[in-house]
């Protein structure tokens, strides 16, 4: 098979590089082994945030002091699997380092702010020329809440980071919490709401769409996996799957939180790790709060969609073969019922998904070292549903060598190995 441009993987990222390259009149394959916006990819059971204010890293200074307690306590909303902290140590000591001071956390939300800061209009836009409307509501505004403004002020660190590069928001209060989603607990007295950000209606389907969108316009996909790269004197000439070679003369690495060893064939070892999400969903025409609420003691976010409502949230490093474990949807079941008391929670549908994640939060976006015409994109941890629209625009950007519509430089792979050395 030949093609001017392989997209390897179907999730938010690929689906969304697919479209900008087809919609370019550009001749595309898409390789993916499973089925697009099916339940194996991330970009299937996330919390459905198109959040351009999710600027902060995960690591935050003094993170550190936590590290005992995410070992000692395996149901957490962090923990470290113990038989699997030999293997994560080197990203998690890189993970405390990229966030040590708040100068550096800064300069991550600058990028991550660049990368993000209009992405529900870029959705917005997306989704109607597939005709997918009706799965983005770019202008739902996000809520976060806490029990009081004292409970706030243990994350204020993050919300200052957030004023400094240009993010909104209006407090509220009890009353005002209680008058905009009656469905929610009264134990939230202090909130704050995000205009700016929308959130998507189910991100499943979203997925699916774009890839439909895409082969309406001429892509063409195969069923299988993708193993490696064929290069003459350093430039790209296909990409070797379970299923044949697809000629090629660029390949777009958007496998995910599986894009490491590719990556690696590709020239850049980037420290990519699994950290492990859950999410319980009540379907149905079910109560439950009307705009996507970050819940701030709890550490979980609830998303009215399309299909019903969804409370996500934990982190686990536990790697990509480990089973899931269940424990932790029952957590976050729990929470839903405490969060939304008039929601029937017993028949909530469960799922675990990895967020593929740099020790520094931000994605690898960006041309490969080692083989001419292979692009990086993956590596987008918790923003890579509302990171995807810019994402996607950027890799066909530069799978086609043109000048990408924001500097791509903070998000180069060899940030990890200037680090290194
Ligand atoms: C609980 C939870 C909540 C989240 N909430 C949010 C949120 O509210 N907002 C947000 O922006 N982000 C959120 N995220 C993060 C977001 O879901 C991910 O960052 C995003 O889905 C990653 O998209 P992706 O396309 O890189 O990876 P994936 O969606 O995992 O897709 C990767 C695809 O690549 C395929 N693949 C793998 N290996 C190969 C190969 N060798 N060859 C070909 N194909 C391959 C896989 O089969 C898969 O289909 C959340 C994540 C979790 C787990």
């Amino acid at each position: 098979m030949k093609a001017d441009v392989a997209v390897i993987g179907a999730g938010a990222i690929g689906a969304q590089t697919a479209v900008q390259l087809v919609e370019g009149g550009l001749d595309v394959v898409l390789i993916e082994p499973g089925t697009a916006g099916a339940d194996h990819a991330a970009s299937y059971g996330n919390a459905a945030w198109l959040s351009s204010h999710s600027v902060i890293p995960p690591a935050t200074p003094g993170v550190w002091k936590q590290v005992p307690g995410w070992i000692a306590d395996p149901l957490g909303p962090l923990a470290v699997r113990p038989l699997y902290l030999p293997r994560s140590a080197g990203w998690l000591w890189r993970y405390l380092a990229s966030a040590s001071t708040a100068a550096k956390v800064a300069a991550i939300a600058r990028n991550l702010r660049a990368l993000l800061i209009d992405a529900p209009r870029l959705h917005a836009e997306v989704a109607e020329r597939a005709g997918l409307s009706h799965l983005i509501n770019a202008t739902s505004g996000l809520m976060h809440v806490w029990r009081d403004r004292d409970a706030f002020e243990g994350d204020a660190f993050g919300w200052k980071i957030r004023r400094e590069v240009g993010v909104e928001w209006r407090e509220l209060n009890g009353e005002e919490i209680a008058a905009m989603q009656p469905e929610l607990s009264r134990d939230y007295r202090f909130g704050l709401f995000v205009p700016e950000a929308g959130h998507c209606r189910n991100p499943g389907a979203y997925v699916a769409g774009l890839v439909n969108h895409a082969e309406r316009k001429g892509l063409r996909r195969i069923k299988a996996r993708a193993l490696g790269f064929t290069q003459s004197g350093g430039r790209l000439t296909g990409v070797r799957t379970s299923d044949g070679t697809v000629a090629c003369g660029a390949a777009v690495i958007a496998a995910g939180a599986r894009s490491r060893p590719l990556a690696a064939l590709a020239g850049d070892k980037v420290p990519l790790e699994s950290e492990r999400g859950y999410h319980v969903t009540v379907e149905g025409d079910v109560p439950g709060p009307e705009i996507p609420v970050m819940v701030g003691d709890r550490k979980v976010i609830v998303t009215r969609l399309a299909q019903g409502v969804r409370c996500a949230g934990q982190v686990e490093i536990g790697g990509l073969e480990a089973a899931p474990d269940w424990r932790r949807a029952e957590i976050l079941r729990r929470h839903l019922a405490e969060i939304v008391p008039s929601l029937d929670t017993t028949r909530a549908k469960v799922w675990m998904g990895h967020r593929p994640s740099t020790p520094d939060g931000m994605p690898v976006i960006g041309a490969a070292s080692g083989i001419g015409g292979v692009i990086h994109a993956f590596g987008h941890g918790h923003v890579g549903l509302v990171g995807s629209a810019r994402t996607g625009r950027l890799a066909a950007q530069l799978a086609t060598g043109e000048t990408p519509e924001i500097d791509v430089a903070p998000f180069s792979a060899r940030r990890f190995s200037r680090r290194a050395a």
